[in-house]
Formats: C-alpha cells, structure tokens, sequence
C-alpha cells in the first residue's frame, strides 16, 4: 500500500525536477512510510527510502516501515540524511521544516542545492484509499457515540468545561485514540467567536451552543459542529439558524466531481448573502481531513481546487454576530464518482 504512495510522491518529485526529498512533517512520514513514532526523517530518493530515527523507536520501525531502508542514529541525524540523500543534486525540504532544522542540514549538504517545497505530500493525501476512508468511517463512530450519550447531559446547569470533559472521556470510551482536537463548547454569548475556547460558563435555558469536535482513530480524525439550542429558540437565534442550514445545502448541493471548490464557498455565501447575513461569514467554508484535522484541499473563495473523487472535507458555513450569538453547522463529507456522502450524518439531536 505504502509503496504507490512512495511511487506517486517520485512522479511529483521528478515534475518538480528533485532528485530527493527530505520529510520531516510526522503525518507526512506516517502516510509514506507507515511509522507511528514522533521522531523521525524520511528520506526519499529515485531509488530509495529511508527511514532515519533513533534507538528508541529500532522495534517500532522494523515493525512498521517494512518496506522501507530503516537507520538507527545516535549522534548525527544530518550526517544520517545526508548519506540517505546519496549523490542526489537537487534536494527538496518540505516548507513546514524547523528554520533550525534547515540550517543543520544545510550545513551537512554542503553545496547541494536545497529547495523548498509546498505540499508535495500533502497532494497526495487530499484523495483517501478505501483503508483511510475506513478509518475516518471509525472516527466518526467514536464521535457518534459519544455525541448519543453526552445529550442527556446537555441542560442548563452544566458548565462548558464539564460538556466538553464528557464528550472527550465518550470519545475516547467508545475507542477513539484521543479527541482530534481541543473540544470547543462555547455557549451563549461565547458562541459568536468562531474559536473560542472553553470557559466554565454555565449553561442557562435558552443559550445557543456551539459544539465543535472530533475523534482520532487508527490515525484519523474527524470534524464535527452542531449548533443546539436549550429550549426553544428565540426568533432571531431560529433565524440564524436555519440560514446556516440553508447555507449548508446551498454549498452540499455543489459538491460534485469536477466542480471548482470555490464555487461550493460562492453557493454557502451567496445564501447567506440572500438572508441578509454574509457579513457574518467570517471564515472559509471547510477543509480536508485525514492524518490532520485542518489539511487540503481548502474550501475557500481563493482556492483553484477541483472537487475530486476519494476527498474528504468539511462544510462548515457559520453565522457569528459580535456580542450576541454564534452558530455553525459543520459535517465531514466524502466525495465519490456517484456524488457526496455525509459521513457525520447520524449525528443528529
Ligand atoms: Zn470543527
Ligand atoms: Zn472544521
């Protein structure tokens, strides 16, 4: 499985003009390479790869980058990389490379040229193999579960803190290796920032709030939003809340192979804009998921994308109003030949 990933990343490789590459970025190593450990460099070449980390993670790495060349270094991980990179001539570093860590290989390179390179690997993930649609499939069933058990809980009385402590101890009970995510409850006047983080608020009857989460399981995350009101909602918040979902329709109704993915943020915005609400739109309309909880493609209005069969994304439009409310309505969506599948679909209250 591993090794067509490592033929596709060649062929962007040699479109690019790169005799290697140096990874660094630990999702990016795990997605080639297998390796789970926090502590490596991958190194590919035309006719190599190379796993490079140190003694502590020997067992793991034999383990799991079977196909791989493995080297165990004590003192000199740039001495290890260079002898990995061979006699390649023109080297790629990925650009979320520390700045020290440049400079380090750098000075082991000598004059081997060093280029940065933006997203190499990160391309090929956008399009998920059967295997990691499956595991995200398993994300969203630990959050699912979760969600199911944590309702009751959900009644004013209950602080932020306390809902957002219950849904990561659910996630993690129903199986999920941890929550993909710092958990967000932002209730009432919290809920118009977009990101807030929890507060020990106490929820009161009639609050808006915003639940933003997600498990990680076998690798993969997920990435959900509900907005829930307690008790019945006043007529501007039942406003607000049903121009989000038809915000969300408008976007999901252009999800299809081969459509720009700026025109599924320009359908979400464009309702909003209907409503009377677009400057309340104040972030992009979703993001892939996978390995990492925020990677490509980006949903935005700026982004050249092209929906493409085997993506997984969010939708997520969302109406915030200063000092006042919040509401977000975020599913992760998979894409296929035949159309968009709501894989948080079940999450329903
Ligand atoms: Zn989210
Ligand atoms: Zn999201």
């Amino acid at each position: 499985m591993t090794e067509a990933r490592t033929t596709g990343l060649r062929a962007a490789m040699a479109g690019i003009g790169l005799d290697g590459l140096v990874i660094t970025k630990r999702e990016n190593i795990r997605y080639l390479s297998g390796f789970t450990g926090s502590s490596a460099v991958a190194v590919v070449t035309g006719d190599q790869g190379t796993l490079i980390t140190d003694g502590r993670y020997r067992e793991q790495a034999a383990l799991e980058a079977q196909s791989w060349e493995v080297v165990i270094y004590s003192k000199d991980l740039m001495g290890a990389v260079a002898e990995a990179l061979g006699d390649a001539a023109s080297v790629g570093l990925e650009d979320s490379t520390t700045l020290a860590f440049r400079k380090r290989l750098a000075g082991a390179l000598g004059d081997t040229g060093l280029e940065t390179t933006e997203g190499l690997v990160e391309r090929l993930r956008t399009i998920k193999e059967p295997g990691e649609l499956e595991a995200i499939r398993g994300a969203v069933a630990c959050a699912h579960q979760a969600w199911e058990t944590l309702l009751p809980m959900l009644q004013p009385g209950v602080s932020e803190r306390q809902l957002a402590a219950g849904l990561d101890y659910r996630m993690m009970s129903a199986g999920a290796e941890k929550p993909a995510f710092d958990t967000v409850v932002a209730s009432g006047p919290n809920s118009s920032m977009p990101h807030a983080g929890i507060t020990d608020r106490v929820l009161v009857a009639g609050d808006l709030v915003v639940i933003d989460f997600g498990a990680l399981k076998d690798g993969y995350c997920c990435d959900i939003t509900r907005t829930v009101c307690l008790g019945e909602p006043d007529d501007r918040s039942r406003e607000v809340l049903e121009a989000v979902l038809q915000a969300w329709d408008a976007a999901y109704a252009k999800l299809e192979v081969g459509v720009p993915v700026a025109d599924a943020d320009r359908a979400a915005r464009e309702k909003l804009a209907e409503l009377g609400l677009a400057e309340y739109f104040v972030h992009s309309l979703g993001h892939g998921v996978g390995l990492e909880v925020h990677e490509k493609p980006t949903l935005s209005q700026l982004s050249q994308e092209t929906l493409e069969p085997g993506m997984v994304f969010t939708v997520e439009p969302g109406v915030y109003i200063e000092g006042s409310m919040g509401v977000r309505h975020e599913e992760t969506v998979a894409l296929f030949e035949a159309g968009a599948e709501i894989l948080s679909r079940d999450i329903t209250f």
